[in-house]
């Protein structure tokens, strides 16, 4: 068993990460880190599973006594991840999965620097637009908040590890490469490639490794 991988997934919100990080629930030796929010729960989304929806006084009181990993505001909605989560680490085979945007990520890197960041991003703005028009979920206002905080997030995809791109209705095609990221840093832990399989894992995973996509942020917005 490999105790407390982490595995950090961020992208525009509407990169449709959410359905990317469920489908990697449900596979073996995966859990998910679930945050603190101080927004409403949207439609389906249930208290203790997706966050733990709290008050601004408890969020402030949580952050006040040091309860939170790393936390963040923006769009007037505070998010963090409570440092308990992270003991779930050690029970599991494969990771603990943590949906947080690029600063909270950042803040993780700097304490568990073995933390895998992924970037998830949607193939273009344009998409990545209308999949949050779509949602029907928020105010005019809040969508213009949540583009605006995208243009900013997709360029620092150059601080991750890998850049996933997730194509419109390949959610759970995503999810497998996410897990291959994990499998190929596990087997990494454990001495390196032993079998073809192996080796045929490490080189797919490469594929999608930061480096070798240094143009990803001008792709994103120009199409
Ligand atoms: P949403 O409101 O769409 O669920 O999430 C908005 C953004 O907040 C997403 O980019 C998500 O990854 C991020 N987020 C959720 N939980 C946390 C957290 O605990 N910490 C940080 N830093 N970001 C979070």
């Amino acid at each position: 068993m490999t105790e407390g991988q982490l595995l950090v997934v961020s992208g525009p919100s509407g990169s449709g990460k959410g359905t990317v990080v469920a489908f990697l629930k449900k596979m073996p030796g995966y859990a998910f880190s679930v945050s603190v929010t101080t927004r409403e729960p949207r439609a389906g989304e249930r208290d203790g599973v997706d966050y733990y929806y709290i008050t601004k006084e408890r969020f402030n009181e949580m952050r006040d006594a040091g309860e939170l990993l790393e936390y963040t505001t923006f769009c007037n909605t505070s998010y963090g991840t409570p440092v308990s989560e992270v003991e779930r680490a050690k029970t599991l085979d494969r990771a603990l999965v943590f949906d947080i945007e690029t600063e909270g990520a950042a803040n993780i890197r700097k304490r568990y620097p073995d933390a895998i960041l992924v970037m998830l991003i949607p193939p273009t703005y344009a998409e990545l637009e209308h999949r949050l028009r779509s949602r029907k979920t928020e105010s005019d206002e809040k969508i213009a908040g949540r583009l605006a905080k995208a243009k900013l997030e997709v360029p620092l995809f150059r601080h991750y590890d890998y850049v996933v791109i997730n194509e419109t209705g390949k959610q759970e095609e995503a999810a497998k490469i996410l897990d291959a990221i994990v499998r190929a840093r596990i087997c990494q832990k454990q001495g390196g490639p032993k079998t073809e399989e192996e080796k045929e894992l490490l080189s797919f995973v490469a594929g999608f490794e930061t480096a070798r996509h240094p143009d990803t942020a001008k792709t994103f917005f120009q199409k």
